[in-house]
């Protein structure tokens, strides 16, 4: 066990090999593409996506942004579930999927990655921080809602368990610098995310239910202004139909697979 590797083909099927060479031969006309990527990237990670069975999101309740700065009781709940789901996320290894996009940065078929994800598996992957573009932010920085200063999240101590940590520079009201739900996107990532859609050639799509908005715009921008779309997912997504190639597979073996027919 664990020393025979299992080659990227032998998980993948002939229609899905099929559908990864067309992808690999747009690729190479159209190249560098932009990656979308989702939760689904990082389940092989050991990170749960929105939908699966198990854990860290299911248990509990999400905690609107409302919520959180209205009852500072929710407020010491959030940071009760930090200091729990932290060191797990921040534990968490990059899979053939995040290696296999970096693969296709440094080979020039991928420039940009717009990501979904908050846990910063690209940049543990390789991929340069200045290409990624976290629409939901990161579990890796703390945010002051006051005075607006980002600590790294490992040069900031959130104190004792039970306790609501404020900001070292103000005194202010400090929160992980993930988007909580009822809480705006950061403006510069979002108009970023769709001035990148609006001039992509390709599109990628990798692990996403596209059904989280405004971030599955996205995708949709890129398609409308003229890109080719692909989606690469487990599931049906909402925007299958209007897709020019949809490859039903996991998101490690698929990425890994294209990286190496396009030799990257
Ligand atoms: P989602 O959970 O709504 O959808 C994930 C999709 O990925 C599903 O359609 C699923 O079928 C597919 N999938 C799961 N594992 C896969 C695999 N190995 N290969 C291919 N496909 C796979 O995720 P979303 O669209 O990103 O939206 C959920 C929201 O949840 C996002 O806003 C994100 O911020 C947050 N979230 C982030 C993380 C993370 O950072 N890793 C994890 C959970 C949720
Ligand atoms: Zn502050």
């Amino acid at each position: 066990m664990g020393l025979i590797e299992t080659r990227p083909q032998d998980v993948l099927d002939e229609a899905q090999q099929a559908r990864l060479v067309q992808l690999a031969s747009e690729l190479r006309w159209r190249q560098p593409a932009i990656a979308f990527t989702g939760a689904g990237i990082s389940t092989e990670s050991g990170i749960p996506d929105y939908r699966g069975p198990s854990g860290l999101w299911k248990r509990s309740q999400p905690i609107t942004f409302k919520a959180f700065l209205a009852d500072p009781a929710l407020q010491r709940e959030a940071w009760e579930r930090r200091r729990t789901r932290y060191p797990v996320l921040a534990a968490a290894e990059p899979n053939a999927g995040h290696v296999a996009l970096r693969r296709l940065q440094e080979a020039g078929y991928i420039e940009e990655i717009i990501t979904q994800n908050i846990d910063g598996l690209h940049q543990k992957a390789g991929s340069p921080p200045e290409s990624v573009v976290e629409l939901h932010g990161t579990i890796h920085a703390i945010h002051c809602l006051d005075c607006g200063t980002r600590f790294p999240a490992e040069e900031f101590d959130p104190g004792p368990p039970g306790t609501i940590p404020a900001c070292p520079d103000c005194g202010g009201t400090v929160k992980e610098a993930t988007v909580a739900f009822g809480q705006s996107l950061n403006v510069e990532d979002l108009k970023r995310a769709l001035a990148l859609a609006r001039e992509a050639s390709l599109m990628v799509v990798v692990g996403s239910s596209l059904s989280v908005n405004p971030a599955a715009k996205v995708p949709q921008v890129a398609a409308a202004s003229g890109a080719l779309l692909a989606i690469v997912n487990n599931e049906p997504t909402p925007l299958d139909e209007r897709a020019d190639i949809v490859v039903r597979a996991p998101a490690g073996a698929a990425l890994a697979f294209l990286a190496d027919l396009l030799g990257a």
